[in-house]
């Protein structure tokens, strides 16, 4: 069943740009968020997503990355491993 995918026109810690799905409740405001169009995958959205901002990545809440896919879980476990703001 495909989905409709918003990115997060605000990025966040390390320039990212954040990917969600409709229905999550990390979804950012309509002010905040641009329509990317509805995917059968994530990874198909966040592709979509790297060409508004190149620093696109899915959230971890509504996106559970593809672990086919190196690169993607790279970032991952860089966004796990980053030190909450202060
Ligand atoms: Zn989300």
């Amino acid at each position: 069943m495909a989905l409709y995918y918003y990115v997060n026109k605000q990025s966040g810690y390390n320039d990212n740009h954040v990917v969600h799905a409709a229905g999550c409740p990390h979804l950012p405001d309509m002010d905040n968020r641009l329509f990317l169009g509805s995917f059968y995958h994530v990874n198909a959205a966040i592709l979509q997503a790297k060409k508004y901002y190149a620093g696109a990545i899915g959230c971890e809440n509504c996106c559970p990355l593809n672990h086919s896919d190196p690169q993607a879980s790279q970032l991952s476990v860089a966004l796990k491993h980053t030190p909450p703001s202060r």
